[in-house]
């Protein structure tokens, strides 16, 4: 019988349990020959595998083995899909196997505070519950082929510069409604093998070493029951790390760590107890890896490019689609225009950097499909590796799109523009693919814009095209999924997961993006992404959930199963779409949930449903949407739990953020009340507000004759009455009130509100 891992825990040596919290190189964990535990390895992640021979690195610049490059998390994101989600999940997960990968890094669960973050490609979405639910997903794909995820970064990495230094100052409320709501779901629903802990320090404390998030967090609210690894080079100190919940330290740090370990040990700085505790958590895994460890696994690469071109599909967003330009005509003569319409970019740089097993060209997939009827001619327009204008090749697009039918411009961001590692530092487009747009527009009226990009662009030149599609890294099949929406096959179905603004200065982390040293201050609190627009009733270039389709789609017949619930209850919603266009098509309905009266700053509404349903012409769909007690709830400080207040709660049904086709309000009856303790400065307004304390609010403002006055001007008294605290009664009554009496009845005023 093989021993338990509590009987291999007694076995071993103190330099061994170390020194299986830490990496044997750059993505193996150890492994104990003598006791039969195994090493394994880990690797890039997320939307494609990284393995690498040799040379490793974690910022892609070395080669990996060829592997399915799916669209980064940007692009899956805008899908808002969660069964593609897990479908792409379960094909990385059977690349893994093949390649006998026990854990994939990933999927990022970071919110996209500012557009600028150099990293937003592989991160979902600035809303909490979009991207929780879709790393869920992904991880449950992956998991179910018995390989292994790791939820990064682990929390409030939400900008690259000063990645590894900087400090993330953010109140609890945000930190818990937005940025760690964002892992919470995922880790809640789908138990991943792993949390990856990221480099930056949160509220003054490094990742790598906060007890808050690795272990009151993480384990003991959430319940997580994996281990977590530091990202690559997170680890600040080793023994505070350990203690505080991470318990696997990679890369290697060539024995430096592990002897940390051991002599905190021996001068009895750390508990023996707590470094068994993580190496039974790392053994846990091992064991669980190579139990699930399937021998001659091996993938089907077409099946899996073909997934990844239906990823790719449906991961691109239609933004602008004048005179109903697209889908493009099967007849005339089209000018492809723009270096990314032969040398895609199909992926961002940095660790999660693919090795693509095969690339689709746009151009050839484009005339594949478009029949004999369509004549292309292509035109490079700019050169990839360089801003300059290049004015023959823009005489050369203009020439090619005035002779042409229609104008299909493919530019966006060069590879250089945004990576792990950097930010950028603008939101424009490069000045020669910017050129590129004014010259044709010039020429030619027809002019159909795809972008490649990672993250929001603006576009002062909308006004000049009559079409925008936006590719997103579109991964390796982007080629021909572009044909495909291009050329009608299929009708982009995708919804922006972020907000496109107008311009920098309007995004909600403006003012204090990327911070000042290594302090970078969350001021816009809660109000991030399309909570922030809302707010602020700022128009935005594209909103959140936004997207458009070949064909149209009507919503009706909104019910709820009940009008009133309690906070304990679920409630049903119900409505029915209905596709009332020509073609078949995919819509995705989003439910979004507004307080109508709070106590506490709430932003105007917050997605808490979306489905996306498949419908052919003229077909109609019932979709449901079940809401909790989370649907209504704030996250309350002073009760240290999320709290729903009772009252009236908005349900709004919309085809966007901005697009709200239903509405009906609901009231909900929270099951706790905030504990309230009255004092001598307690102000009138707040017992008025209160139905127990009401009757003697009134009281006190009739009690010094107030009410004859109140009969004068009753609105104004009471408004200037809402601020005194109680302890004025006594000055104010002359001596007719006295301090007894005001403790007495504060006493009183305790005794009613726990009534
Ligand atoms: C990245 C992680 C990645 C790791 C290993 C780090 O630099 O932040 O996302 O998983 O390297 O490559």
């Amino acid at each position: 019988m093989s021993p338990t891992i509590q009987e291999l825990i007694a076995g071993m040596s103190l330099e061994e349990k170390a020194g299986l919290c830490s990496g044997q190189d750059f993505w193996h964990t150890k492994g104990i020959e003598r006791l039969g535990i195994p090493s394994l390895m880990v690797t890039d992640g997320p939307h494609g595998l990284r393995k690498q021979k040799d040379d490793a690195d974690h910022l892609g610049l070395h080669n990996s083995v060829p592997a399915t490059c799916f669209p980064s998390a940007a692009g899956t994101a805008s899908s808002w899909n969660r069964d593609l989600l897990r479908a792409i999940g379960e094909a990385l997960g059977k690349e893994c196997q093949a390649e006998n990968i026990a854990v994939l890094l990933g999927p990022g669960a970071n919110i996209k505070r500012s557009p600028l973050c150099g990293r937003n490609f592989e991160y979902f979405s600035e809303d909490p519950y979009l991207s929780t639910e879709l790393a869920a997903n992904h991880i449950k794909g992956v998991q179910s082929q018995g390989v292994g995820t790791s939820l990064k970064h682990f929390a409030a990495n939400n900008q690259e510069h000063r990645r590894m230094s900087v400090d993330a100052i953010i109140d609890e409320r945000t930190l818990r409604e937005i940025y760690l709501s964002s892992f919470e779901g995922a880790v809640k629903q789908s138990q991943p093998w792993s949390v990856m802990c990221s480099y930056n320090q949160v509220n003054g404390e490094y990742a790598s070493e906060s007890e808050f998030l690795l272990t009151q967090v993480l384990r003991e609210e959430w319940g997580f029951e994996g281990f977590v690894v530091s990202d690559w080079g997170a680890v600040n100190e080793r023994v505070k790390g350990l203690k505080a919940g991470l318990e696997l330290e990679m890369p290697s740090s060539g024995g430096i760590g592990d002897a940390k370990l051991v002599d905190a040990v021996r001068q009895g700085e750390l508990s023996m107890d707590t470094l068994d505790r993580a190496v039974e958590r790392m053994l846990r895994f091992i064991f669980k890896a190579t139990e699930n460890r399937k021998a001659d696994a091996a993938f089907d690469p077409e099946e899996h490019h073909r997934l990844a071109r239906q990823a790719a599909q449906e991961s691109m967003v239609l933004l602008k689609n004048k005179d109903g330009i697209l889908p493009l005509p099967k007849w005339g003569t089209i000018a492809v225009i723009g270096e990314f319409a032969t040398k895609p970019r199909y992926q961002g740089g940095g660790s999660s950097h693919v090795n693509p097993t095969r690339l689709d060209d746009p151009l050839e997939q484009m005339q594949a499909i478009a029949g004999a009827d369509v004549s292309f001619v292509y035109a490079q327009g700019y050169r990839l590796d360089s801003d300059e204008k290049d004015e023959a090749l823009l005489e050369e697009a203009r020439q090619a799109a005035a002779k042409a039918d229609i104008a299909l411009l493919f530019v966006g961001l060069p590879d250089r523009y945004e990576s792990e590692g950097y930010d950028r530092t603008h939101l424009d487009i490069p000045v020669n693919h910017q050129a590129l747009i004014d010259a044709v527009s010039g020429v030619q009226s027809n002019v159909v814009v795809v972008l490649s990009n990672g993250a929001p662009v603006v576009m002062p030149w909308i006004g000049q095209v009559k079409a925008v599609l936006e590719g997103y890294l579109g991964g390796q099949a982007f080629g021909g999924a572009v044909a495909d929406v291009l050329f009608g096959h299929v009708s982009p179905s995708g919804k922006l997961a972020e907000t496109f603004p107008v311009k920098l200065s309007d995004t909600p982390s403006h003012l204090n993006f990327p911070g000042e040293g290594d302090k970078v201050e969350y001021k816009e609190g809660l109000f991030v992404g399309y909570r922030y627009y809302d707010a602020k009733e700022l128009e935005p270039l594209f909103p959140f959930g936004y997207g458009l389709s070949y064909t149209s789609f009507a919503y009706s017949d909104l019910s709820v199963s009940a009008a009133s619930i309690t906070d304990q209850d679920t409630v049903t919603v119900r409505m029915k779409v209905t596709n009332t266009g020509r073609v078949p098509g995919k819509e995705i309905v989003q439910l979004y949930v507004s307080d109508v009266q709070s106590s506490v700053i709430r932003p105007r509404k917050e997605l808490k449903g979306f489905t996306k349903v498949e419908l052919a012409p003229g077909e109609t769909k019932t979709v449901a949407f079940d809401l909790d007690r989370r649907a209504f709830a704030y996250y309350c400080t002073e009760l240290g739990d999320w709290h729903v207040e009772s009252g009236a709660f908005e349900l709004l049904i919309g085809q966007s953020s901005r697009d709200i086709e239903l509405r009906t309000t609901i009231k909900v009856q929270g099951s706790v009340e905030l504990p309230q303790t009255y004092h001598r400065n307690t102000l009138i307004g707040d017992l008025l507000d209160n139905p127990k304390t009401a009757e003697k609010a009134k009281y006190f403002m009739g009690k010094f004759g107030l009410e004859a006055a109140l009969g004068d001007n009753p609105e104004m008294l009471t408004a200037m009455m809402r601020y005194m605290p109680l302890r004025v009664l006594v000055g104010f009554g002359g001596g007719s009130y006295t301090e007894q009496m005001l403790a007495d009845d504060i006493a009183e005023l305790n005794g009613l509100d726990k009534a």
